[in-house]
């Protein structure tokens, strides 16, 4: 194979990129024509195809015969997820509302005082600041609220002027500190330690990111407020240094802090100020004790003022909450100090900007952020450092990752009848990070040091720094990703294979006849089937379908082109199950067009009034798994379930629902399959290259933890439409169907991540299945599925040459073509555990900690599982903490720059659905969550975790920007303004109770906020420039998150609320979880403990 032979001009590395395009034609990987953005042409829905409107028409339920009310009027009581607007909400007014409220509000009506800038660290040991000073921070803190604020409501303090943290939620448009002024502001209590010492910020500057302690008065964050003002006396601190905020002695703390348990009622509300007495002396969970003297200085401020200097008995010990870390913040600085320039991948160990921001990739030797993301990009040289830090060494990867339009997909190298070039020993693929010596006749092999034979029809000499001369022109010794054309060796079988198959397999029992899903399903394909997945420029997808109905029995279809109509064959004997026709099954879309469009307009009407309300489901995959064995080609299976298989079948499911169970050891059972049958078919499912996609609707529970047993494990996706009702729920679930049907898929799949000599994969979490240690299998791969990867030393690393990583997937292709992806990665290693904790990315981490956890909770119980995240985490701290910083106060939070909101997102994990149900939450929410979970990318654990709320009021309508965060937190909102909250599978608008009637009317189309309807799912269409940059908005957020989001418009007040605040995740939960102010208070406690 000399293909390659040709030498066109080396061009310098930094413009290796605009040739590759000349690769194909230059015979170079040997594929006709433009065949390298092979993706392009499916890389999503073709315009104007989304728009369409849906064409289902809604059934009214059969009037007469209604089938047993067991299954059939199953309640839909259950509040679940996508389904809120439904729900059946249970909650009474909260109670944190009722904690949360303000009292009157504080007119400060100086402008800002200037004292604000004297934080007390300027007088570190010295006397505490005096009372005035503290008034005129105060006043200065007051200001800013009252400033932009609408008059508090009555009723719940909604960002009323006394709540300092709504007003740095009103300055979205200060620019990107502006939400920092509070922190000038140093919380009450001034007299406490040690606040001036700052040396570990000064001595490690890039590293830490400490935290200003109540006590300290908040020093100004110079990098955070701009320059600062002139006599501030901060020459000698790095302009880089940000907050450094020291949390209060935990001395107060008793023993056994509750906030890891579950069942703990929300402590009695003492004061008006949300989240701030709670966690005054770093206590944690209810509030020990009546705490005097606290709440009534705060709101009032006069017994504050008056205050004589010297410190008071137990003096309360607030966080501000501008003070401590704030995501928003830190998202901000990142898009804008890396969303300009283009993140060149050439550089070994680089920290790739956040995922929240924007920016372009130029690879240069190393995979994309987008396909790979580590927790570290400094990896401990020995395992004894690593087991020090306790910084879980892991990589998020995402092989076939989409990419955006601006960058090209990874190109197809063909080496020919030899097949890709590997390395004899460890058999890793050919790519940048290999050496090629004695002029080129031989490389080593940079994972394991062997030393292979270059063949002959892949010799080149090498120029005067040891590098091939043709380096630049082959993507294998230049890009960080690309693929191989895999030869027969790669194949089962050492066949070929064939183009997959799709099969879709339709539930037509009662209960999915009744909500009209048949009907909307059936129209829907019709359309659909058009759009499937296709191979570059190919003109129609090579893709083959096939269809079953079932309920008891199931119905095949010959749809084979040259019949009039379609055949329908029942097999009723489920408990073996076998496909009756091979010909004429799975077809080719256009040939057999007529015959589909004729079966799918036949199916609502055949079982139109069925009675059959119980349904099998282990025998639908089994059918389907047999169809593609059979055919001898791999595929997926779209299964339309809607009811607990209760029928006499294998894999007969029981309704063994029991909340009870939580909080026990055996909570974990809710989260295992109820039989080991689907662990088998998922085996056999795997092995024959049968990927699962499980649309369900109940009407209440279905066992979603074993009915997901099968796609989790051969890489499919579930999805869950609770109540299902055509009219509220047909756009949210057409259109993740048609984003399912038409993404890009990889096949039959095997995935192998190799290392250098020194550390290895260990442990992997995501939608899988693993027969051996070393491989994950997908029966199917799409774009959206990440596979998290944990390594452990076996050895030493060295910092010279690195730590490498190179996952190779073999897959076939949508075409049927069978390809290697490559993906490398290069990482540093370092001797100091400082540059560990330089060079982490907090979102990774959490990522990887919450599929941990999540998995853990099969296995564990849920508190154990919390334990240990906590454990983890302190130990984290703790270690940088001795390790990095410079001796301090142990007052004194410090935290690692890169890990400041290691906490705040930690916290958002312990208390999600899964770790800490709230009574809304049903079983089959949180197995459905952790299957879910189990397979997001980074991008989707940071908005799911940690949602993002924007004020849609605030900035100027014109504006088309999105509009800057606020953080999630009740203290942010104002009653005067309009918000949305969306987390990837959630979105809301909610609406303040002194919303402008102009805003109102502009946004809803009634002249009242009384008027707007709670629960509303869509936005009128309104010709003004508010509606349409909300419902542009709207649209932009859904188009970026891999599933429809249903809208539900929440009112301030009103009972729906409580299922926003949820998603406020900066607050103490109903269910019991933490504040964050009272979580990091909790978490500086356990540092202390293990630093004492
Ligand atoms: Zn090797």
């Amino acid at each position: 194979m000399n293909v390659n032979q040709s030498a066109p001009p080396v061009p310098p590395f930094g413009q290796n990129q605009p040739i590759y395009p000349g690769y194909h034609q230059s015979g170079y990987g040997g594929q006709p024509g433009p065949a390298a953005p092979a993706y392009g042409a499916y890389n999503g829905p073709l315009p104007g195809y989304q728009q369409t409107p849906p064409q289902g028409v809604p059934r009214a339920p059969p009037s007469s015969g209604a089938p047993p009310a067991s299954t059939a009027q199953a309640p839909c009581g259950q509040t679940t997820y996508g389904q809120f607007g439904q729900g059946d909400i249970q909650n009474g007014p909260s109670s944190t509302a009722q904690m949360q409220r303000v009292p009157g509000s504080q007119q400060f009506g100086s402008p800002m005082a200037p004292q604000v800038n004297q934080p007390a660290v300027l007088q570190p040991y010295g006397p505490p600041p005096t009372s005035t000073q503290v008034t005129a921070q105060l006043a200065g803190m007051q200001i800013s609220g009252a400033v932009s604020q609408a008059p508090p409501s009555s009723g719940l303090g909604y960002g009323s002027p006394t709540s300092l943290a709504s007003a740095s939620g009103s300055f979205p448009n200060s620019g990107p500190y502006g939400s920092y002024p509070q922190s000038q502001a140093p919380p009450l209590s001034q007299t406490q330690g040690h606040p001036g010492v700052q040396p570990p910020l000064r001595s490690a500057p890039p590293l830490a990111s400490s935290f200003t302690p109540p006590a300290s008065g908040g020093p100004r964050m110079p990098s955070m407020t701009g320059p600062l003002p002139p006599g501030q006396g901060f020459g000698s601190l790095p302009v880089s240094q940000p907050n450094h905020v020291s949390l209060p002695p935990a001395h107060a703390v008793p023993p056994g802090s509750q906030m890891t348990g579950p069942s703990v009622p929300p402590p009695p509300m003492h004061s008006p100020q949300p989240g701030y007495q709670l966690q005054q002396n770093g206590s944690f969970g209810p509030a020990r004790g009546p705490q005097p003297n606290y709440e009534s200085p705060y709101p009032g401020t006069p017994t504050f003022g008056s205050q004589p200097g010297p410190p008071q008995p137990l003096p309360p010990k607030r966080l501000d909450p501008d003070a401590i870390p704030s995501p928003i913040q830190v998202i901000e600085d990142d898009r804008n100090n890396r969303g300009s320039e283009p993140f060149v991948t050439g550089v070994r160990g680089q920290v790739p900007p956040l995922v929240t921001t924007n920016f372009l990739v130029k690879d240069q030797g190393n995979a994309s952020p987008r396909y790979i993301r580590c927790t570290s990009y400094n990896i401990p040289c020995t395992s004894d450092m690593a087991k020090q830090a306790q910084v879980p060494l892991a990589a998020v990867i995402k092989p076939l990752a989409r990419l955006p339009l601006e960058e090209a997909s990874p190109y197809v190298v063909d080496h020919g009848e030899s097949g890709p070039l590997r390395c004899n020993r460890c058999k890793a693929y050919m790519c940048p990070l290999m050496t090629f010596i004695e002029g080129g006749r031989r490389f080593q092999c940079s994972f394991c040091s062997c030393i292979n034979d270059v063949p002959p029809q892949y010799f080149q000499h090498l120029d005067h720094t040891g590098k091939r001369v043709d380096a630049y022109d082959r993507p294998e010794l230049s890009l960080g990703s690309y693929e191989f054309l895999a030869t027969v060796d790669y194949c089962k079988n050492n066949k070929f294979p064939s183009p997959p198959a799709f099969i879709f397999m339709i539930d037509v029992s009662y209960n999915a006849i009744r909500t009209g899903l048949v009907r909307l399903l059936c129209e829907e394909l019709k359309s659909l089937l058009d759009y499937l997945p296709r191979e570059g420029g190919a003109e129609e997808s090579a893709i083959r379908v096939g269809f079953v109905t079932y309920n008891k029995v199931l119905h095949f279809y010959n749809v084979k082109s040259s019949l009039a109509q379609p055949q329908m064959m029942v097999v009723s004997d489920v408990a073996d199950m076998f496909v009756p026709l091979l010909d004429g099954f799975l077809v080719n879309v256009n040939e057999s067009r007529g015959v589909i469009t004729s079966l799918l307009d036949q199916i609502p009407e055949m079982f139109a009034d069925t009675r059959e309300t119980e349904t099998v489901f282990a025998p639908v995959i089994q059918a389907g798994m047999e169809a593609l064995k059979a055919a001898e080609c791999a595929g997926k299976l779209f299964l339309f379930h809607t009811s607990l298989p209760i029928a006499e079948a294998p894999g007969k499911l029981k309704n063994r629902d029991d909340r009870k169970l939580i909080n026990t050891d055996k909570e974990k059972t809710l989260f295992q399959p109820q039989t080991g049958t689907y662990q088998t078919l998922a085996k056999d499912c795997v092995t024959q290259g049968c990927c699962v996609d499980l649309f369900l609707f109940p009407n209440q529970y279905v066992d979603v933890a074993t009915l997901s047993v099968v796609p989790q494990l051969t890489g499919g996706s579930v999805y869950k439409y609770a109540c299902f009702q055509v009219e509220n729920d047909q756009e949210r679930f057409l259109s993740d169907l048609r984003r399912d049907v038409q993404k890009v898929v990889g096949f039959d799949a095997v995935m192998r991540v190799r290392t250098s000599t020194g550390i290895r994969a260990v442990d992997f979490f995501g939608a899988f299945y693993m027969s051996n240690t070393t491989d994950v299998e997908l029966a199917g791969l799409d774009e959206d599925k990440t596979v998290t990867v944990e390594f452990k030393h076996d050895d030493r690393l060295n910092e010279e040459s690195g730590a490498l990583l190179q996952c190779a997937l073999l897959y076939t292709s949508c075409a049927g073509q069978r390809r290697l992806r490559i993906h490398n990665l290069a990482l540093n290693c370092c001797t100091q555990l400082a540059d560990l904790y330089r060079n982490c990315e907090t979102d990774t981490l959490i990522n990887y900690m919450a599929k941990f956890a999540y998995r853990g909770v099969l296995n564990s119980p849920v508190k154990t599982v919390r334990d240990t995240l906590i454990t983890q985490c302190a130990q984290i701290l703790a270690c940088y903490r001795k390790n990095c910083a410079s001796p301090s106060s142990a007052g004194q939070l410090i935290l690692p720059e890169c890990m400041k909101l290691l906490p705040v997102y930690l916290n958002c994990v312990l208390k999600s659905d899964v770790l800490q149900p709230g009574a809304e939450v049903t079983t089959d929410d949180r197995a459905y969550v952790r299957q879910l979970v189990s397979s997001m990318d980074v991008a989707e654990t940071n908005v799911f975790f940690y949602p993002r709320l924007l004020p849609l009021t605030k900035s100027p309508i014109d504006n088309t920007t999105e509009p800057p965060a606020v953080r999630a937190s009740e203290e942010r909102l104002s009653s005067g303004d309009i918000y949305l909250l969306e987390n990837g599978l959630n979105l809301f608008v909610w609406v303040g109770a002194s919303v402008q009637q102009g805003v109102v009317q502009s946004l809803f189309n009634v002249s009242s906020f009384s008027q707007i309807t709670s629960g509303l799912s869509v936005l009128p269409v309104l010709d003004n420039p508010l509606s349409k940059k909300v419902r542009s908005l709207i649209d932009s957020l859904r188009a970026q998150r891999m599933r429809y989001m249903k809208l539900i418009v929440v009112k301030q007040e009103d009972k729906l609320e409580m299922l926003f605040k949820h998603f406020l995740v900066e607050d103490k939960s109903l269910n019991g979880g933490a504040s964050y102010v009272d979580f990091l208070c909790h978490m500086h406690k356990e540092i202390r403990q293990l630093l004492s």
